[in-house]
């Protein structure tokens, strides 16, 4: 049974990899999508990653498997090609807590306060935005806005928390969270802390899979010996470089997979089995085929929302 599933993922992969070259295209998948998808992507890595990566391809197609709003994120960054992703139910529950009307209807209530919305929202919001920022550059962009400003921090409340903690701003922050970090609890890395006395633990936060982790660990809820705040690509090197043969990784457990695979001999440990995207999960090499062979799902963000949340993202390049 095994085997045979084996041979129809080769035989789905072969004529992904043909059809790939007759489209021109290129596959980009985020770090928590299943195995097999990170296996025949052409590039791995997180949201700000996956931009960074569409923005540099000469391809004409780009297969995103990921969510809606990174799809998005690629047509706002490319408007000049076509991005498909390969099943447009992937959604993201951080995403879908705040609408444009809700934002429009807070920004009436502070007209004067600049407006920094996480990556993980829809073109929408990222229009009604002044700078997009992720988890990893959040505190570098509320540092570069001036103090006396007033600020509307949105949607995810840990990582606004967080942030607010660490830069000793006051921040409006919108009460939004995501399904998969809010399940993450600081009694889940407590209790792997004692398991685990050697091991490192790496704390994710980008994607707000773990942004609560962040906001225990400036409280102190959790201790910060032994704990590193790092984005996927910053977890990946850090495994690399440690002397530590044992980690306990505290994000979505996709990234687990991309671990073993760069960092053979080292034991990874998910802080929680149940920490699973399952909009990510939505993602399979069947998906991916029929993307390719139908040009299914365009995701086109138009012309003037594109061109206004391209500014909050550009903004947000340059100060990161
Ligand atoms: S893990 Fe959470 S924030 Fe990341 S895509 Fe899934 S629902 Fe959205």
């Amino acid at each position: 049974m095994v085997l045979q599933q084996l041979h129809e993922n080769t035989s789905i992969v072969d004529r992904i990899i043909k059809l790939k070259k007759e489209r021109n295209a290129i596959i980009l998948a985020h770090n928590y999508q299943i195995p097999e998808i990170q296996d025949m992507a052409d590039f791995v890595g997180d949201s700000l990653g996956l931009s960074q990566a569409a923005t540099k391809t000469n391809a004409n197609v780009i297969v995103l498997c990921g969510v809606y709003f990174m799809a998005e994120t690629a047509s706002i960054l490319c408007p000049n090609k076509k991005i498909i992703i390969p099943d447009p139910d992937a959604g993201c529950s951080l995403a879908a807590t705040i609408n444009c009307d809700e934002l429009r209807a807070w920004k009436r209530k502070h007209p004067n306060a600049v407006v920094v919305t996480y990556v993980n929202t829809t073109a929408e919001i990222k229009a009604e935005s002044d700078y997009c920022c992720t988890s990893t550059n959040a505190l570098k962009i509320i540092d570069a806005i001036p103090s006396e400003k007033e600020i509307l921090f949105a949607p995810d409340m840990f990582l606004g928390a967080y942030v607010s903690a660490m830069t000793g701003r006051k921040l409006h922050i919108w009460p939004g969270e995501c399904h998969v970090h809010a399940g993450i609890k600081p009694e889940d890395i407590m209790k792997l802390w004692n398991r685990h006395p050697h091991a490192e633990f790496l704390i994710h936060p980008e994607c707000g899979c773990v942004t609560s982790c962040m906001y225990y660990l400036a409280k102190n809820d959790i201790p910060s010996q032994r704990s590193y705040i790092l984005s996927t690509e910053g977890m990946i090197k850090r495994a690399k470089a440690s002397p530590a043969k044992e980690f306990v990784v505290a994000t979505e457990t996709g990234i687990i997979h991309r671990l073993h695979k760069e960092n053979p001999g080292k034991v990874f440990h998910p802080v929680s089995e149940n920490a699973v995207c399952k909009y990510m999960k939505m993602i399979t090499l069947e998906k991916v085929l029929n993307s390719l062979e139908n040009m299914v799902y365009e995701v086109k963000v138009p012309g003037d929302i594109a061109s206004r949340a391209r500014v909050a993202i550009q903004r947000m390049m340059q100060l990161a």
